[in-house]
């Protein structure tokens, strides 16, 4: 038996599995079809989306706030193509650092695509047709997903006027108008990007809410902020189709409860409606693993498929598509198959959402909490009433703070502002200890800091925060 593992898909649950694996002592190989390793997220998802949301941050702010702070600088000049290279150096380090640290751990990686032909023969077939086969005791399925589409719309995504993130991150000019299909992460921060360096952004959703699943103040109070910003919404529309017009294309849509339809027409219409799990000729018919109704391959809780030796985990099996849960999920998985008790806490997984401000959350929902019948408590704390905040212009958004009305647990917190991204790791170690908001309200927080706002809002919840 030549592997103890061989991963299929080198992506945040992949990688970082191989590695967990390689730490613990198995010997293991990872198979990429891409020709370079890291999955969605470090070629052509969060790492490269993150290089073009904080340069267009860098020139937003230097077109737009800087000049109430005593800097000016004038009108800046967009130079698209070195920006894009900045974004294709920083995917290439991440990459690279990928492939170094496979070396640094033993870990053979197989470019090529993998096949399950056999329990424990997985066959890795090149660029040039020619194919191995892997022998190995587990095999873990971490292949991804794939950009949806719309459902019962027939696109034709070309990847330079209608495109998917990963045309929407490799435009080559900013168009003048550009029409976002989907209200979520993906179509919200990349059409940020663009509102940023001058496009007339249109955003067509089929909720009635923004980032539908946050919490609704959270959403409703961000809507806001990005119309502020120049972005217009168009809620509760379905989008009957997305065609090419002239140079540019259109977007057909009407009211999702029923009603008139309405086109719009773009330079460039980004298709951002969501992820489905990849498992596209894996061979797992067979092998005889199976999915579940919406396509995912089916695990149990210590991500073992329905064949023994066979597991699976990150955007291909169910939880929220997010890279940090693809791996905590490859090192519990890794720690599980060396005999220890790897596990995942899926109540405290954060999410961010990285445009300016930035949104963040973790835990339960205002809406989640009613619907599960939990009483509660909520504190708020605004960042108008934070000196940090108010000494670097960045006063918009707020902090809640959600906890047990009983036990005073903090069942979720919720940010909108300024660095939201980084504050809210303070209450995901909290809600990881089963910290009570009194904790979190009786913490000394450094002065002046951001973070003071989340130990205001925590106060709120159980006596009255100091500064409002
Ligand atoms: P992936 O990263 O999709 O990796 C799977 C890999 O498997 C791919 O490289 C694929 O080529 C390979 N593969 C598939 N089939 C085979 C086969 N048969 N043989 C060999 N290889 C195969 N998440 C966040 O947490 N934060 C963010 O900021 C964020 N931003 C995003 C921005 C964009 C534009 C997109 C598209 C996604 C973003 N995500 C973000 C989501 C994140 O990218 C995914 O949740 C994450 O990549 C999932 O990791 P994974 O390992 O499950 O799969």
């Amino acid at each position: 038996m030549a592997y103890d593992l061989v991963v299929i898909g080198s992506g945040p649950g992949g990688y970082v599995c191989a590695i967990k694996a390689a730490q613990l002592g198995m010997k293991v190989a990872v198979v990429e079809k891409r020709a370079t390793y890291g999955g969605t997220c470090l070629n052509v998802g969060c790492i490269p989306s993150k290089a073009l949301l904080h340069a267009s941050e860098m020139f937003h702010h230097a077109a737009h706030g800087m000049a109430d702070l005593g800097v000016e600088v004038g009108a800046p000049t967009l130079n698209l193509p070195k920006m894009m290279a900045h974004k294709d150096a920083t995917v290439k380090a991440n990459v690279e650092g990928v492939s170094f640290l496979f070396k640094k751990n033993k870990i053979d990686g197989v470019i090529g695509t993998g096949k399950i032909v056999a329990v424990g023969k997985v066959s890795v077939t090149n660029d040039k047709g020619e194919e191995q086969v892997l022998e190995t005791k587990n095999i873990v399925i971490a292949t991804g997903s794939d950009v949806a589409g719309i459902p019962g719309v027939a696109v034709d995504i070309d990847e330079k006027i209608i495109v998917s993130s990963t045309g929407g991150i490799a435009l080559d000019k900013v168009p003048g108008k550009m029409i976002v299909v989907g209200g979520g992460v993906i179509g919200l921060e990349l059409g940020s990007v663009w509102a940023r360096l001058g496009a007339k952004v249109t955003v067509v959703e089929y909720l009635d809410t923004i980032l539908g699943g946050m919490d609704g103040e959270v959403s409703k109070q961000f809507q806001r902020m990005l119309v502020k910003q120049g972005m217009e919404f168009n809620l509760g529309a379905k989008v009957t189709a997305v065609e090419k017009s002239g140079a540019g294309a259109k977007v057909t849509f009407e009211p999702a409860k029923g009603g008139e339809a309405t086109t719009l027409e773009a330079d460039v219409v980004l298709v951002a409606t969501g992820r489905k799990p990849y498992t596209t000729g894996l061979g797992l018919e067979t092998v005889g693993v199976a999915l579940d109704n919406r396509g995912r391959v089916e695990i149990d809780n210590h991500f073992q498929t329905n064949v023994a030796s066979i597991y699976a985990i990150g955007d291909v099996v169910k939880g929220p598509m997010l890279a940090h849960k693809a791996e905590d999920e490859g090192v519990a998985l890794a720690e599980i198959l060396s005999g220890q008790h790897g596990h995942v806490n899926y109540d405290v997984i954060p999410g961010v959402v990285y445009t300016q401000p930035e949104v963040a959350s973790v835990g339960k929902t205002e809406e989640e909490l009613k619907a599960a019948g939990i009483a509660y408590k909520a504190g708020k704390f605004p960042f108008t009433a934070n000196g940090r905040a108010r000494a670097m212009n960045a006063t918009d958004g707020f902090v809640k703070v959600l906890a047990d009305k009983d036990t005073d647990r903090v069942l979720g917190v919720h940010i909108i502002g300024l660095g939201a991204g980084e504050m809210i790791h303070e209450a995901a170690v909290l809600m990881e200890f089963g910290g009570s908001s009194e904790d979190l309200g009786r913490t000394c927080h450094a002065h002046p800091t951001m973070s003071e706002a989340v130990k205001e809002a925590a106060l709120a919840t159980f006596a009255k925060p100091i500064h409002m």
